[in-house]
C-alpha cells in the first residue's frame, strides 16, 4: 500500500472502488501529500465530502474527523463547524464539478463571502460519471455524452470567456487555482499554499474519467488517450493558449491571509458585543 494510504487512509477503504483508470486517484495523492508535506497529522485535519464519484471515493477515507453531505449543504456544514474548532486544525473538502459548481454553487459563494477557513478540491469528471455520464456545468464544448448525444450544446462555465473562477474570485475566495491531475509537483504547491491559506481556498482539478467520459467523448477506454487529451487542452497560465486550450493551471489568484476568516470576524463580534452589555 501506498506510504501515505497507510499514514492516512483507512485500511477497509484502500484501494477505493474507482474505476481501473480513473484519475480521481492522483487527486486524492496531490491533496494527502500536500498535507504530508506541510506536516498536518491525522488530528489535525477533518476532512469533508460530497456527492457522486468524488463523494463515494472519499467519504470515511481519512482515519481522523470527517462529515458529509450532499449538493452544497457541506459548504454551509463547513462554516459552522470552523466556529468551534480551535486554531490550527484545518478542514479540506472534496467535491465533484457538479456539486461545487451546479447543484451547490450558492452556498459555495456564501462560503467563499465570508471567507471560511477551509480548502475545497473540485475533482472534475466533466460531468455526472456515477449516474452514467450526463454532461455537467464543466463539460467541454461538443462533447458526446448521454445527455448531449449530439454534442454539448449549453454554454459550461469554463469556455468562451466564462470561468467559473472569475465568479468564485469576486465573491471573495481568497485562494485559487486549477490543475491537471497529473500535474505533479506543480500541483503540488498550489494544494500546499491553499492550505496554507488561512481563509476560503479552491483548487479546480480535472482528471480523467476513462469509463463514461472517455468512452463515449472520445471513443476510448485507453487510459493513456484520455491522459494526453486532457494535456493537449491546458496551458499553463505562463504559456501562450492555443484554439485547442480549455483550461489555463496554475495559481490564479492569490490574496492568502489578506482578511479575516469568517470564524475570526464572529468570535471577534461576538467579544464585542460581551464587552457592550458588561459596560451597560
Ligand atoms: S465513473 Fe469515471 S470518474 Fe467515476 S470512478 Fe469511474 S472512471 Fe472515475
Amino acid at each position: 500500500m501506498d506510504y501515505l494510504a497507510e499514514k492516512y487512509f483507512r485500511i477497509r477503504k484502500t484501494p477505493s472502488t474507482a474505476c481501473s483508470g480513473c484519475g480521481l486517484g492522483q487527486t486524492q495523492k496531490m491533496l494527502t501529500k500536500a498535507i504530508d508535506d506541510l506536516d498536518l497529522g491525522i488530528e489535525d485535519v477533518i476532512w469533508a465530502t460530497s456527492i457522486g464519484c468524488s463523494g463515494r471515493q472519499t467519504f470515511a477515507m481519512w482515519k481522523g474527523d470527517g462529515l458529509a453531505a450532499t449538493h452544497g449543504r457541506i459548504y454551509a456544514m463547513m462554516s459552522g463547524l470552523t466556529l468551534s474548532l480551535p486554531p490550527g486544525k484545518k478542514i479540506v473538502c472534496t467535491v465533484g464539478d457538479g456539486d461545487a459548481f451546479g447543484i451547490g454553487l450558492q452556498h459555495l459563494l456564501n462560503a467563499a463571502r465570508r471567507n471560511v477557513d477551509a480548502t475545497v478540491v473540485v475533482c472534475d469528471n466533466l460531468g455526472y460519471q456515477s449516474t452514467g455520464g450526463q454532461y455537467s456545468w464543466t463539460t467541454p464544448e461538443g462533447s458526446v455524452t448521454d445527455s448531449s448525444p449530439y454534442g454539448m450544446y449549453e454554454p459550461n462555465w469554463i469556455q468562451d470567456g466564462r470561468d467559473i473562477l472569475n465568479i468564485i474570485r469576486e465573491a471573495g475566495a481568497t485562494f485559487l487555482a486549477r490543475h491537471m491531475s497529473m500535474d505533479g509537483e506543480y500541483g503540488l504547491e498550489s494544494m500546499r499554499k491553499a492550505l496554507q491559506n488561512r481563509g476560503f481556498s479552491l483548487v479546480h482539478v480535472i482528471f480523467p474519467c476513462i469509463t463514461n467520459y472517455a468512452s463515449t467523448a472520445l471513443g476510448t477506454r485507453n487510459t493513456v488517450n484520455m491522459f494526453r487529451w486532457i494535456k493537449s487542452r491546458a496551458r499553463r497560465m505562463d504559456e501562450t493558449p492555443d484554439k485547442d486550450t480549455i483550461w489555463r493551471t496554475g495559481v490564479y489568484f492569490d490574496a492568502s491571509n489578506s482578511r479575516p476568516d469568517y470564524a475570526s470576524v464572529i468570535k471577534g463580534k461576538v467579544k464585542d458585543i460581551d464587552r457592550r452589555s458588561l459596560v451597560k
